[in-house]
């Protein structure tokens, strides 16, 4: 290795044993030749964000930072001196000890890599039973073809990276009112498991006002089988915010709106047992727990 081009300042494998729930908002330290990582989180449990904070140590300028956490590529953005990267722990990861690996290097060309150990804590999810006639659970060709379709029109949306980071600071409700339904409730009808809840519901009875959770690109309103009329705001470095059930739009495709904005009206339109407002937070393609968005300070 030319020792002159990359200088491996260091290397540390630590082991982190995070004490099971209690306090909010928890930040791990690691501190390097170059570089401090902060590790930020609510809990270190599936659904929930993380926010990996990367600082210089000394005076010289970060110039890249990469990273790997559960075999995938961290998406690091400068902000000022620091670096930054937001990473959503997916539902069904179980519990256990994962590996992160952080590299950044220096204006001088000094390189440094840090690895860690995280802990991710098992999380309990409520669960939600219903039963309804069978004949609601049994999908027609024509529909599952629409619901599969839609379905990807979607996937498609959340895999699609603007680099512009267009919220700013932390996030807020689109209603003022209660929640309902949590985050990632194990959803089982008539016995049988069918899905998670992808985001979280609150209290809204038809017509009252939706406000965009944080600034951002209005980029989709249509009318899907679930979801009835939503709309995406994409937030940027690939953050949206999905709200459905809507009874009407205040805002179209292309629109740019501001935290608070009026963007619909909420009602009951979907799939849905009674009028509420469906919301769902997609970080890098998961689904994160809207109210992780709410208590964590975002940058
Ligand atoms: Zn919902």
């Amino acid at each position: 290795m030319n020792k002159k081009l990359i200088l491996l300042i260091s290397m540390l494998f630590m082991l982190v044993n995070l004490a099971s729930a209690g306090d909010n908002n928890k930040t791990i330290s690691i501190h390097g030749d170059h570089i401090i990582i902060d590790i930020h989180a609510r809990f270190f449990k599936p659904g929930e964000l993380i926010i990996f904070e990367i600082s210089p140590f000394k005076e010289n300028k970060i110039e890249t930072v990469s990273g790997m956490f559960l075999d995938t590529e961290m998406e690091f953005y400068p902000e000022g001196e620091k670096w930054f990267a937001l990473f959503g722990i997916p539902t069904k990861l179980e519990p256990g000890l994962y590996p992160i690996t952080i590299s950044a290097v220096n204006n001088i060309g000094d390189k440094e890599q840090l690895k860690q150990n995280l802990r991710i804590d098992e999380r309990e999810f409520s669960i939600s039973e219903l039963n309804v006639d069978p004949y609601y659970l049994k999908y027609t060709e024509e529909k599952l073809k629409r619901i599969r379709k839609e379905a990807a029109i979607l996937m498609a949306l959340w895999k699609k990276k603007t680099p512009d980071k267009y919220w700013n600071g932390s996030f807020i409700k689109p209603v003022d009112d209660l929640f309902t339904q949590e985050f990632a409730v194990k959803r089982v009808f008539n016995g049988e498991y069918r899905s998670f809840h992808s985001g979280s519901d609150l209290k809204a009875s038809i017509g009252t006002p939706v406000a965009a959770v944080n600034r951002g690109k209005v980029v989709m309103c249509d009318d899907f089988y679930f979801s009835g009329k939503f709309i995406v705001i994409d937030h940027g470095r690939r953050v949206y915010s999905f709200y459905a059930h809507l009874s009407e739009f205040k805002v179209k495709e292309g629109d740019f709106v501001n935290k608070g904005d009026i963007i619909a009206l909420s009602g009951d339109t979907g799939r849905i047992t009674g009028p509420h407002l469906h919301w769902t937070m997609k970080i890098n393609s998961v689904n994160v727990d809207p109210e992780a968005l709410l208590e964590l300070g975002l940058y």
